[in-house]
């Protein structure tokens, strides 16, 4: 199995002393990785890092092997994010929003805009103004741009905060979707135990900047851990 991401001792400390240290983990094509921590454990920093959006002060992160830092072209190439939530530009239609995104890639034709309308449920209100759409389908529509480059690595910092129990099974659905029927891999964030459990192969447990535990969802969610307890939602 290749290696998709290899990240090697992040470590960034914000001036108030709060932040990430020596954050490591791989994920292998065909993963499903959830980064699963309680708020302010350090998984935005993480995966902003990992996007180039904000810069570590020690460590590397490899994408398809290319070095993030010195090779950012190539190794972003294949990668869709969606980090926070969502932009959206709500006094166009949802198409519009796609059609904007679009400029950012080459090769991305209408078609492929209606593709992946198409993949995330939003074909029927495509030409409706995205001011008009609820929180879920705003999402859905910031999944469908990190879609449109045909990514093979997808990034998603909380992709369910604070959308509603059908918004945010639509969302999971289509990450199962995509990783089984397309075999996009995936970082996902999240606080929710029971979300890693539903959507992810493997996780890793950050705490306090610093990732405390690693390894296949069935072996460690699905073992009584109190530790893991003591500051999950469930
Ligand atoms: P959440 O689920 O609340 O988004 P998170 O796990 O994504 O949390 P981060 O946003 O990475 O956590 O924050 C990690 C820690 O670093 C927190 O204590 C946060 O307050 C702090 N932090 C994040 N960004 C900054 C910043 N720009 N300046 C100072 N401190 C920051």
């Amino acid at each position: 199995m290749k290696n998709v991401l290899e990240v090697k001792n992040l470590t960034k400390i914000y001036q108030n002393g709060r932040g990430i240290r020596d954050i490591s983990f791989d994920i292998l094509a065909g993963d499903v990785y959830g980064f699963l921590g309680p708020n302010g454990a350090g998984k935005t920093t993480v995966m902003k890092i990992i996007m180039g959006l904000c810069r570590a002060q020690k460590g590397e992160v490899k994408i398809f092997g290319h070095d993030s830092t010195t090779q950012p072209e190539r190794a972003w190439q294949h990668v869709g994010a969606m980090i926070e939530n969502a932009v959206v530009y709500e006094y166009m239609s949802g198409y519009k929003n796609l059609l904007l995104a679009s400029r950012f890639y080459k090769d991305v034709t209408p078609a492929r805009i209606d593709e992946v309308l198409e993949m995330v449920d939003l074909a029927p209100f495509k030409h409706e103004k995205a001011a008009g759409y609820s929180l879920g389908m705003k999402q859905r529509l910031g999944l469908a741009a990190a879609l449109l480059s045909k990514p093979k690595f997808m990034i998603l910092d909380e992709p369910t905060n604070g959308l509603d129990v059908e918004g945010t099974v639509k969302v999971r659905e289509i990450i199962i979707h995509l990783a089984r029927e397309h075999q996009v891999t995936f970082l996902l964030s999240s606080h929710l135990i029971h979300e890693m459990q539903m959507v992810c192969n493997k996780i890793g447990i950050i705490n306090n900047g610093q990732v405390i535990k690693e390894g296949l969802v069935a072996d460690l969610l699905h073992n009584e851990d109190e530790t893991l307890e003591s500051f999950f939602i469930k």
